[in-house]
Parts: structure tokens; C-alpha cells; sequence
């Protein structure tokens, strides 16, 4: 009974350390609470839900004080406004090299997560979003006229928006039997 009683003792003990998390998928340099932000930061960051289409990402690190348009988080060091999950990243790779954007692997514009922000262009964002289904119309699975968004009838415009071919044929169609009857009309 003794040896059991020792035993939970030192569970307790244990489990009141602070595991940091570990995956060894993702570069987790930045665990939740690290020192090197200001504490005034992890004030403001929540820890959020897994995003649905990249569980493997874990838990989004939600901002939760004053955000900017688009949902970003705004952070204020130095005299200079941030946004939130720039700041975290500038922390840990320096500065964001010119004509990137550091963006989002799990699509929540207010996570601060280092492991779910990465440096890219726009474009690559455009592309990361329809993937994730957060483009506006990229979780439907037809177009406006039931035709289906299969690889086959898909074609992608160049800022990631999908379109259809069965109605872009259909409207070079009409275009074509408009240019035939205004050509009627007009011909003597
Ligand atoms: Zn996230
Ligand atoms: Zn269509």
C-alpha cells in the first residue's frame, strides 16, 4: 500500500510538469508560451481547434485581441503595429524576404502558430486556399448551371478561382449565335 501511495505521489509530481508539445513533423521551435515573445503576446493567443482539411497540423494558436481586415491579429511592439502572426514568424526566421507573404497552411488568418505559417507568394496562397475550401465558392461541387466541378470540367483561372468549361463553352456559344443574328439584322 506504501509503494502505491509513493507511486501517485510521484504521478502528481509529473504531470504538474510542463510537457512541452512535440511533433516531430513540424517545426515546433516555437512552443505554446514561449519566452522569446512577450508575454503580452500568449496573452492574447487561445489555443483554437485542429482545421478540418489538415488535422495533421494540430491545433490553430488563435488571436484573440483586437483584429485587423481579413481577421489578422494586431500586434504592437516597438512603436509598430504588426500583424500577429508576422511578428511570430519574423521572431524566429528574421525578416519576411521581399515579395512574400507569410501565409497560412491552416487557412485561419488570426492563427499565429509558426508551424502553420510559411513564406510564399500570393499565388501559392491562391492555390492553398482552393485546396483547403476556403475560396469563396471552392466547396461547391457544381457550378451555378449543375454542372459537375470534376477534374474533367474544371478549368483554374490564374488567381485560383474555378470555372467551368461546360458553361464557358455554352457562353462562346451564345456569343457565336449573337454575332450570327446581329450580322442578320444588320446585312441589307
Ligand atoms: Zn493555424
Ligand atoms: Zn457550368
Amino acid at each position: 500500500m506504501s509503494i502505491a501511495t509513493a507511486d501517485s505521489a510521484r504521478d502528481a509530481e509529473t504531470s504538474g510538469r510542463v510537457t512541452p508539445e512535440v511533433s516531430p513533423m513540424l517545426n515546433q521551435s516555437i512552443t505554446f508560451g514561449d519566452p522569446r515573445l512577450p508575454a503580452r503576446f500568449w496573452a492574447k493567443v487561445r489555443i483554437g481547434s485542429v482545421p478540418v482539411h489538415r488535422p495533421d497540423l494540430g491545433p490553430c494558436w488563435v488571436w484573440t485581441a483586437c483584429c485587423l481586415p481579413k481577421g489578422y491579429g494586431k500586434f504592437v511592439a516597438n512603436c509598430k503595429q504588426y500583424r500577429a502572426h508576422r511578428f511570430s514568424w519574423e521572431l524566429e526566421y528574421g525578416p519576411i524576404p521581399a515579395g512574400k507573404w507569410v501565409l497560412h497552411r491552416c487557412d485561419n488568418p488570426p492563427c499565429v502558430r509558426l508551424s502553420h505559417l510559411y513564406a510564399g507568394t500570393p499565388k501559392e496562397n491562391a492555390g492553398d486556399m482552393v485546396e483547403a475550401g476556403n475560396h469563396q465558392g471552392a466547396r461547391k461541387t457544381h457550378c451555378l448551371h449543375g454542372h459537375p466541378f470534376d477534374e474533367e470540367n474544371t478549368y483554374y483561372t490564374p488567381d485560383g478561382r474555378r470555372n467551368c468549361r461546360a458553361c464557358h463553352r455554352d457562353r462562346q456559344q451564345r456569343r457565336r449565335q449573337n454575332e450570327w443574328l446581329s450580322g442578320e439584322l444588320e446585312s441589307p
